[in-house]
């Protein structure tokens, strides 16, 4: 081997444990089935996105309804978002007075805490939510994801059949200018800011948890048992979609389509396709609005 050769294989070295370290999984979006030749788990039999379908849901009507705690207090400042090469992802800091927003509810017995929230998108020419209700697929889905508080972090929590929550909330495309922002609008501002790999952007208005609900029912649900949509595909996720969608108006939808991976290709599709639902239960909650 000559020095040339060596110096080569130094700087192949360094630059994979750069993009190892600051990527975390090294996965993209060319060819989602192909994940599990590297990711064991990714072939599970709880694997995530699944069609939801009400007809071969099962109606709880018991089933409680989901209590967001510290949602409604604003974000201590600066909250960043990230184009991370796979998604935007929002971290979400402790609220003004230190508590962190958290879920509790829904059939679940443990706090789960929001850790952060990202964003699953299509293309000109396709829709990008991950989970299908009643074989429609949205524009965008939204994820808040939330950690057990028994846990340490992510990673720990990941290894744990109930340690991960997380919210689905599905975007639909509106051509209609609505008359009030939310929490959503201050992250489409930063999208402009994102298209670079890597890149980060200080949401310049303060946001609170309620403000990304952007008012919607969250009463009504469909909740099942499954993983991670992303690799390593991990079996510990505890599933809240909502049936009610929230509007995104036609040119904040188009702002995630301008932006790049960490190959300098457009990030298009970020979504994983549907998986075996197997002989997992899904339940349904058909809360309505005003009464429960
Ligand atoms: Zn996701």
């Amino acid at each position: 081997m000559s020095v040339e050769d060596l110096t080569r294989l130094g700087i192949f070295l360094v630059t994979l444990t750069v993009f190892c370290s600051v990527s975390g999984h090294k996965y993209n979006y060319d060819n989602p089935s192909e994940w599990n030749q590297e990711y064991e788990t990714c072939r599970g039999n709880r694997q995530s996105p699944i069609g939801l379908v009400r007809e071969e849901s099962l109606d709880n009507t018991n089933l409680p309804k989901l209590s967001f705690n510290n949602y409604n207090l604003p974000l201590s400042m600066p909250v960043e978002a990230q184009n991370n090469g796979h998604t935007v992802q929002v971290k979400v800091n402790d609220v003004v007075d230190g508590g962190r927003p958290s879920v509790t509810g829904g059939g679940v017995s443990e706090i789960y805490e929001a850790q952060s929230f990202h964003f699953h998108w299509g293309s000109q020419n396709s829709k990008g939510s991950e989970h299908e209700i009643d074989k429609n697929k949205y524009d965008v889905e939204l994820h808040i994801v939330h950690k057990n508080i028994r846990f340490a972090n992510l990673n720990e929590a990941s290894n744990d059949p109930s340690g991960i929550l997380v919210l689905g909330i599905m975007l639909k495309k509106w051509q209609f200018i609505p008359t009030f922002r939310t929490g959503l609008n201050a992250v489409y501002d930063t999208l402009p800011y994102l298209s670079k790999y890597d890149s980060t952007q200080t949401l310049n208005e303060t946001i609170t948890m309620n403000s990304i609900l952007s008012g919607l029912n969250t009463r009504q649900f469909y909740t099942y048992n499954g993983s991670l949509t992303t690799p390593p595909c991990s079996q510990a996720v505890t599933w809240f979609v909502f049936k009610d969608v929230v509007p995104i108006q036609s040119r904040y939808l188009k702002r995630f389509w301008t932006l790049y991976d960490s190959r300098n290709i457009p990030l298009l599709n970020n979504f994983r396709p549907i998986q075996e639902r197997n002989d997992r239960e899904v339940l349904y909650r058909e809360g309505r609005r005003s009464t429960q």
